[in-house]
């Protein structure tokens, strides 16, 4: 005699009671029966099963196994140090870590003596391993009572205060189960549960509550993160679908002069074949009569901008204005400079408008813009002023979208009566699992090729004591006609400590490398833009040798001839940050070089990152290791996008299980794009549920 659903507010389960459920929604926001049988534990604690090294799988649970030490060994050096022990039982090995502690439980341990270890287990490259395990001797285990697999629940400070232990949480699962045991519904279809293997919900829900052994645990996980993560997939497949449907644009059918004249007279190299391909979907969604929203990855130099002006052209064919936005003053005069001297035999009128632009021509470039006889702008925020208005913008690209909010896109796709079509670039790759999640309802394109014949950066980590010889080998390089930049971090919190930790450096640049030998420029955050301008001009044009700098540099700027950037203190900074700065050399014919001029007290993960910048060049490798390291609350744009308010799956450690869910998400849509066949009706009930209610899904936009 069930009486309740999983809307049911939780005050009217067994155990609960009013105010219980007050607390249970201020503390943990679980409000009804439903979201309380999705509070999944963190953890499991099983005193009474033992497992064997070579039987282990990758779950939350904590597990308990018996063997003996065979190896210890210190590694690293100071504070950074940690202990490491290989533990064996007759199935295998694995590792015990500890980082704190050290020396004490150094002397303590006992190798070839039998031991019951307990915690939770890593898997990295193939090998677990257990981070500060609970250990007793076997000896003394066998003397102690053992309690049976406990789930634990998340907690916080003020349940735990009001008397609402992990105790009480089990028991009033326990009560949700007796009533509910049996009647969850089914939230995924047959041919889903049959083609990947899964658990039913009602086995699953129950299994995660009150695993019966390990490998049903690992199966109620598998099955709860596929759901979650082929729904959040669904969502943004269907919006995308829903999108395009709704928002028309332009149709640019016409493929004519501008583009053919220019393709087959003008183009300075061949495209590579990432480019065409690019190309290829760019004029497809512009031919559609939806508004295309596409953002084209492509590491630093793999030729996006000529991709661009190929779009660009189409757009020109059909009769329509282009808008091209880049973040600083710096890099939109840099691509009006390089899309002038690409066009500078077409007959395509462009303009540059930044916030420098005076008066008078700023005008002009208005009345031009408005009676239709200029073609391409380009420019920073200034294009999106209120005065300036097109007389048929057709598409917008927008170059290293992050500097620009999703408000100010809009903003410029009413300043005609259709949206534009647009095309967001950006050099910061993504890596592809979390593109999937956070994109998932834009179109991407990637170029993963460079142009031939480039010559791969070299990168090399050195240290303070070798400054010496890497100064000599910049004299070297300088005497052979190259440019050089010095790269300073922004490392204390203070601006003005910055300042001079920069100017200090720039000093000692100065001594190094002394007048009139040797020509020293310097660009900063403080500097007023012309003065920047004027530094920058300076180096483009060969007239300084090295320029020092901040960050100011990372993106976009374009110096053939420089060939070495040095970086002060790598260490200090993210790993694609560091890559981006790489991408300022290795512009020209020359063998390049990035040199890591690194401080010596180094902690492991700055360590790691710098290691992955010396093996290799492939940003997206790189953006790998990075979402690794760091996890993706740290990745630009991961904030917003809801992904990090997952329940169960983890987008690092679940990224093969992403992609599946993707895929199925996919063949679901294109059969049925609507969800109306009878085989996809638990589908279609459980997307409308997620569609209505606020929770993880809602700030997935
Ligand atoms: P990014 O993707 O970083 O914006 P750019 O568009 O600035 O890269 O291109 C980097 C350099 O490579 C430019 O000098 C450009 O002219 C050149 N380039 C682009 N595509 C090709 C190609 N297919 N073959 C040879 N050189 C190319
Ligand atoms: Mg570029």
């Amino acid at each position: 005699m069930k009486t309740h659903t999983t809307h049911t507010a939780l005050a009217y389960l067994k155990g609960v009671g009013p105010a219980r459920a007050e607390l249970f929604e201020k503390e943990l926001g679980i409000k009804t029966i439903g979201d309380l049988v999705s509070f999944f534990p963190n953890r499991y604690i099983d005193r009474t099963q033992f497992y064997k090294i070579g039987a282990l799988q990758e779950t939350q649970a904590d597990v308990q196994i018996v063997g003996k030490i065979t190896n210890i060994i210190t590694e690293g050096e100071l504070r950074h140090s940690r202990l490491k022990a290989t533990f064996t039982d007759e199935t295998g090995s694995m590792e015990l870590v500890w980082f704190k502690g050290i020396k004490w439980i150094k002397s303590a341990l006992k190798t070839q003596t039998p031991y019951v270890i307990f915690g939770r287990i890593n898997l990295f490259k193939g090998v677990f391993s257990m981070a500060h395990p609970e250990m007793d001797l076997l000896t003394e285990f066998q003397k102690s009572l053992q309690s049976a697999m406990q789930p634990v629940y998340p907690s916080t400070e003020n349940l735990l205060k009001k008397g609402i232990s992990n105790r009480v949480v089990q028991g009033i699962m326990q009560n949700l189960f007796l009533e509910f045991k049996g009647a969850f519904q089914e939230t995924l279809s047959r041919e889903l549960l049959q083609t990947h293997q899964l658990i039913d919900k009602n086995t699953a829900l129950f299994q995660l509550h009150f695993p019966e052994n390990q490998s049903l645990l690992a199966q109620a996980e598998y099955r709860m993160k596929f759901e979650e993560l082929f729904y959040i997939q669904l969502q943004l497949l269907r919006n995308n679908l829903l999108r395009k449907r709704k928002i028309k644009s332009f149709i640019f059918e016409k493929v004519g002069f501008f583009f053919n004249e220019f393709y087959e007279k003008h183009l300075p190299f061949d495209l590579t074949e990432a480019q065409k391909r690019v190309l290829r979907e760019i004029r497809k969604d512009m031919a559609f009569g939806a508004q295309m929203n596409r953002l084209l990855q492509g590491d630093v130099g793999s030729g996006k901008t000529i991709v661009a002006v190929l779009a660009a052209l189409i757009a020109l064919d059909n009769g329509f204005q282009v808008a091209i936005m880049a973040p600083t003053e710096i890099l939109a005069t840099q691509h009006f400079l390089s899309i002038s001297e690409l066009l500078k035999d077409m007959p395509v009128q462009i303009r540059l408008l930044t916030g420098s632009v005076k008066t008078k021509d700023r005008k002009i470039i208005h009345e031009h813009l408005e009676n239709g006889s200029l073609h391409v702008l380009i420019g920073t925020h200034a294009l999106i002023e209120d005065k300036v208005k097109f007389q048929n913008l057709g598409l917008v690209v927008i170059d290293e979208q992050h500097r620009f909010g999703v408000a100010q896109r809009a903003k410029m796709w009413q300043k005609n009566h259709l949206p534009p079509h647009v095309l967001v670039m950006t050099a910061t790759p993504i890596p592809r699992t979390l593109a999937m999640t956070l994109y998932g309802d834009l179109d991407v394109s990637v170029i993963d090729e460079l142009p031939p014949g480039r010559k791969e950066i070299k990168t090399a980590l050195r240290f303070d004591s070798q400054r010496l010889s890497v100064f000599q080998f910049l004299k070297e390089e300088i005497a052979k006609g190259r440019q050089i930049y010095i790269v300073y971090p922004l490392i204390e919190e203070s601006e003005t400590l910055d300042y001079k930790y920069l100017m200090d450096g720039y000093e000692s640049i100065i001594r190094a490398f002394p007048r009139p030998n040797y020509q020293v420029g310097i660009v900063h955050g403080r500097m007023k833009p012309a003065d920047k301008d004027a530094e920058m001009q300076l180096f483009t044009a060969g007239k300084t040798h090295i320029l020092v700098a901040t960050t100011v540099i990372e993106v976009g700027v374009n110096v053939p001839n420089a060939s070495v950037m040095l970086i002060e203190n790598p260490e200090k900074f993210g790993l694609s940050q560091l890559h981006q700065l790489r991408g300022r050399v290795g512009r020209g014919a020359d063998q390049s070089y990035c040199v890591l001029l690194a401080g010596t007290k180094l902690t492991h993960e700055a360590k790691m990152r710098l290691k992955t910048m010396v093996e290799t060049n492939d940003g997206f490798k790189i953006a790998e290791v990075d979402l690794k390291l760091r996890g993706p609350g740290n990745i630009m744009g991961t904030q917003q996008s809801g992904i990090l308010n997952l329940k169960i799956a983890d987008i690092v450690r679940d990224s093969a299980l992403l992609k599946m869910a993707r895929y199925a998400a996919m063949d679901i849509l294109k059969e049925d794009p609507n969800l109306e066949a009878t085989k996809n009706y638990p589908i279609r009930i459980t997307y409308s549920d997620i569609d209505l209610k606020t929770g993880i899904w809602a700030n997935i936009s």
